[in-house]
C-alpha cells in the first residue's frame, strides 16, 4: 500500500499518521509518500515498520521502493499507459497542476519550506496535458497550484509553444488557451493580484467558468499584515463590485482563518462586516491552527481555543444566511449541470458555481436518461443553505 500524506496542519499530520497505522494493520507492506515524509523523522519514529518514506513529487522513488518489494514482471501492457496518464478522479473531471511551490511567506504557512519556491510548469506542457485530458473525455478541468495567479513569475512569463503557436507563460494567456478546449475550466487558489481583473471578461464571455476561488483569509488590514498575505492592500470590496458588474454570474469561493494570534473582537467583527458586505457565495472558515515551524507561532496574543471555536461558529452562522439567500435567487432559473452520479430516478450534479467535493450540489429528480459525466439542462426548483434541487428539462 502506498499512503499519500499531508503534513500541513496538526490535524492533517494526525490523520496521515492514523492512515499509515491502519494500512500497516491491514496489509503490513506500506510505503509513505507526500509532504509528511519531508518533515523530519516523524513517520519513521511513529511507524518504524514502514518500508520506505519519500517526500512529495517522488514518483520515481516510490516506484523504486515498490519494485524492491514487487519485482516488476515483464508486461508489455505497462507501455500502454494512455497519454492522459492515470488519474484518481472520476473520468469526467481532472485537476491540472500548473506550478509547484510558493514565493510568499505567509506567517501561518509552511508550504514554502515543504515545497520550495514557485516553479511554473512550461505552458506548452500544461496545455498539452489539458488537451490530452479533453480528448480522453474529461469535461471539467480544475486548475490548481499553491499560487495560481503567480503562474510564470519565476520564468519571467517566458513564451512557450502549444501546437506551434507562441503563448506566454501567464495566467490570463493560459486561461484563454484552455478556454479553446470547449470544456469547463475552473480556477482555484487565485490571489487577487491586479492582473486577475483580466480573467473576468473571459468568464463573462463563457470561455472559462465564472468562478474564482480566492483564499482571502481575513479582512482586517492589521491581521492580514501580521499574516503577511500577498495582495492584501487591494481594495477587495470595490474589486468584487467591479467583477460582478462585468460578470454578474460570478461565483466567489473564499477561505478564512479566525483566531489568528492577536485577533481582537473588533478585528473579528470587521471580518463579519466584510462577509456581509461582500456577499460571497461559498466560504470555508478554519480556526487558526499553530503549525510546527510557522513563524506565526512566535506572535503574541494567542487566542484561546474556545474563543476561536466560538468565532468560527458565529462566522459560519452569518455566512449560512448569506449562502442560503444567494442560492434562493437561483430558483426558477435553467442551468447547465455536469452530472456526477445518476440512477433511473435521480441524479446529482454540479453547476458552474460548484467545484467537486468542496461546494454544493444539485439534486435532480426526473433524471431520465442522465448519465454521470454528461451535461444536462436543469430547472432549479428549490434550495437550502448549500445545495440546490432541480428537474431535468
Ligand atoms: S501564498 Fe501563503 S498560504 Fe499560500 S502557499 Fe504561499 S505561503 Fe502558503
Amino acid at each position: 500500500m502506498v499512503v499519500n500524506t499531508c503534513g500541513f496542519i496538526d490535524a492533517a499530520v494526525e490523520e496521515s499518521l492514523e492512515a499509515i497505522g491502519e494500512a500497516l494493520e491491514e496489509n503490513g507492506k506500506v510505503i509513505v509518500t507526500g509532504c509528511l515524509g519531508a518533515k523530519g523523522d516523524i513517520v519513521r519514529e511513529t511507524h518504524p515498520k514502514v518500508l520506505a518514506v519519500t517526500g512529495p513529487h517522488a514518483t520515481e522513488e516510490v516506484m523504486r521502493a515498490v519494485h524492491e518489494q514487487l519485482p516488476q514482471p515483464h508486461d508489455p501492457r505497462v507501455d500502454l499507459i494512455p497519454p492522459q496518464g492515470i488519474r484518481l478522479t472520476p473520468r469526467h473531471y481532472a485537476y491540472l497542476k500548473i506550478s509547484e511551490g510558493c514565493n510568499h511567506r505567509c506567517t501561518f504557512c509552511i508550504i514554502p519550506s515543504l515545497r520550495g519556491d514557485l516553479v511554473s510548469r512550461p505552458i506548452g506542457e500544461v496545455l498539452q496535458e489539458a488537451e490530452n485530458l479533453a480528448k480522453a473525455g474529461v469535461k471539467e478541468l480544475l486548475v490548481v497550484s499553491q499560487d495560481t495567479s503567480a503562474y510564470g513569475v519565476d520564468i519571467k512569463y517566458r513564451t512557450g509553444f502549444w501546437g506551434g503557436r507562441p503563448i506566454r507563460t501567464r495566467l490570463a494567456e493560459l486561461a484563454r488557451a484552455l478556454g479553446e478546449l470547449g470544456i469547463w475550466v475552473r480556477l482555484h487558489y487565485v490571489y487577487p493580484y491586479p492582473h486577475v481583473d483580466e480573467l473576468i471578461p473571459l468568464m463573462a464571455a463563457g470561455k472559462i467558468l465564472p468562478y474564482l476561488d480566492i483564499p482571502f483569509q481575513h479582512a482586517s488590514k492589521r491581521i492580514l499584515k501580521a499574516m503577511k498575505r500577498p495582495a492584501n492592500a487591494e481594495n477587495v470590496l470595490e474589486r468584487i463590485r467591479r467583477w460582478r458588474e462585468v460578470c454578474p454570474d460570478l461565483t466567489l469561493r473564499n477561505t478564512f482563518i479566525v483566531g489568528f494570534p492577536g485577533e481582537t473582537e473588533s478585528d473579528f467583527e470587521e471580518l463579519l462586516d466584510f462577509i456581509e458586505e461582500a456577499q460571497l457565495d461559498r466560504v470555508g472558515c478554519f480556526a487558526y491552527s499553530p503549525i510546527e515551524g510557522a513563524t506565526a507561532n512566535e506572535l503574541s496574543g494567542a487566542v484561546p481555543e474556545a474563543v476561536k471555536e466560538k468565532r468560527r461558529e458565529r462566522f459560519m452562522v452569518a455566512q449560512e444566511k448569506i449562502s442560503a439567500a444567494r442560492l434562493q435567487r437561483k430558483i426558477g432559473r435553467e442551468l447547465d449541470v455536469l452530472i456526477d452520479e445518476a440512477n433511473e430516478t435521480a441524479a446529482i450534479g454540479r453547476t458552474s458555481a460548484d467545484a467537486p467535493e468542496i461546494d454544493g450540489v444539485v439534486h435532480i429528480t426526473h433524471a431520465g436518461e442522465l448519465k454521470a459525466g454528461e451535461f444536462a439542462r436543469v430547472r432549479i426548483t428549490g434550495a437550502d443553505a448549500h445545495d440546490l434541487q432541480g428537474t431535468a428539462i
